[in-house]
């Protein structure tokens, strides 16, 4: 991969593109977002509104995506998580999914399923990535759904339950990761495209959230999926041979390196990016009202026990973000994450949106514990970044393993 330098300054055509996506979350995302965190469903307008201006395409994700700078990604998630946290996993939720299909697909099932996730202006579709069960959270490994493959037909039957699916059950295209050999643990495991409208999958409950309410998450039930064998992600020959290797080494007692760890330390940034989205925006609330509300005569900015909370919360979110910039910018550069820096990126951003938004509330006194302002709801919305793609236990376990290179439990 070429070598690119770690570049702070925006060029001009991000500045661009970053001004077009803020204009669309100060316009379009804010003034909705109250709404559809209160009607818990999918907010389908905004969407297409998004898809009509191009927003919402597998060509801005893919352009952001290819950035060789690396940043293109975070600061599509901070604008638009800035506009609001649940509108925006909606529309980026569909981004998870064609991730996983090009990180394990082949050219040919990247062109016909990535473009049908999104569908197009007039008819827009969603896309679902099921990894997690009831029984797999963090522990991905003890995953129970299983893949497996009928020669005669040259299909694969897919069988489990999956929980917390993003856009799960609305979704047309479902990428469902199954287990092919459980005794291999993660290194078993095979991704799977689950075509639209394919018998036997089906929507489970739909969970009611503390906050990212406009975003739908849901269980998946796969009761006899049968999926034709292209369906599996990078072929089976591949697999075949990714199970070989991977038995040889489990019978020579070698410990199974995990290649998804990889991946992970370059996607979580983006979850980071997200999470600086939300704290800023919360920040940026509290900065305006503590210059604007008067008490004892004066704003209450005045006092320096409110204006350090603020200097305080303004460092912390450009930290965050630097972190998050850092990690992303290694991600492209294909530089090694020797000190897990992608995980530490969003250890730090996921924490720090958490405690921001709460700062921000206080800050906001009664005011901040309603719902005629935002906080409230960026404070809810904050606390799924320590949760979801790895909690924050779990990325410092990863980060104290890559630093100490001991088995850590
Ligand atoms: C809104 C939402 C959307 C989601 N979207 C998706 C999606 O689209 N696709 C998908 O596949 N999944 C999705 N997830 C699932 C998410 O990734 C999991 O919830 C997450 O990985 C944690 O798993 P768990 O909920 O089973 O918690 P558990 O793994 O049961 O963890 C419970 C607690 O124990 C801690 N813990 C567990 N193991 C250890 C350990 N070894 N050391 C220290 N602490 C530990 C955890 O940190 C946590 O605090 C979503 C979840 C939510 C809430």
């Amino acid at each position: 991969m070429a070598e690119t330098e770690f570049v702070l300054d925006l060029n001009d055509d991000q500045k661009e593109v970053r001004s077009w996506l803020h204009g669309f979350a100060a316009d379009v995302m804010r003034p909705a977002a109250a709404e559809w965190d209160e009607r818990e469903e999918t907010p389908w307008p905004v969407i297409q509104e998004a898809a009509k201006i191009g927003l919402y395409s597998l060509d801005f994700y893919a352009q952001q995506y290819f950035d060789p700078t690396g940043l293109g990604i975070p600061m599509t998630m901070e604008e638009l998580f800035w506009g609001d946290a649940g509108i925006a996993l909606s529309i980026v939720g569909t981004g998870l999914a064609a991730v996983g299909v090009l990180a394990n697909g082949t050219e040919e099932q990247i062109g016909t399923w990535v473009p049908q996730m999104y569908g197009d202006a007039n008819d827009v579709k969603v896309a679902a990535f099921c990894s997690s069960e009831p029984d797999a959270g963090s522990d991905v490994a003890s995953m129970r759904t299983r893949a497996v493959y009928d020669e005669a037909k040259d299909e694969w039957v897919l069988n489990g339950t999956k929980t917390w699916a993003t856009n799960g059950g609305i979704a047309d295209v479902h990428v469902v990761v199954a287990a092919v050999d459980p005794e291999l643990g993660s290194k078993g495991h095979a991704s799977f495209i689950v075509p639209p409208g394919t018998p036997g999958l089906s929507q489970g409950q739909k969970f009611k959230k503390h906050g990212i309410r406009a975003s739908h998450t849901a269980e998946v039930v796969l009761d006899n999926v049968r999926v034709p064998g292209h369906c599996l992600l990078g072929g089976k020959e591949k697999l075949d041979e990714r199970l070989a290797r991977a038995r040889e080494r489990a019978k020579g007692g070698e410990r199974i390196k995990n290649a998804a760890m990889a991946t992970f330390e370059a996607s979580r940034p983006a979850v980071g990016a997200m999470a600086v989205g939300t704290a800023r925006a919360a920040y940026e609330v509290a900065l305006e009202y503590a210059k604007t509300r008067e008490q004892f005569g004066r704003p209450i900015i005045d006092n320096q026990g409110v204006a350090f909370q603020l200097a305080d919360m303004r460092t912390s979110v450009d930290a965050a973000r630097l972190l998050v910039w850092r990690a992303s910018w290694m991600g492209v550069s294909g530089r090694k994450f020797e000190s897990a820096e992608g995980s530490m990126s969003k250890l730090f951003a996921s924490e720090t949106a958490k405690k921001v938004t709460a700062q921000a509330i206080q800050l906001l006194g009664g005011n901040g514990y309603t719902r005629e302002y935002p906080v409230e709801r960026m404070h809810r919305d904050a606390a799924i970044y320590s949760i979801f793609e790895g909690t924050s236990e779990i990325q410092r376990l990863v980060i104290a393993r890559t630093l100490s290179g001991m088995p850590i439990r």
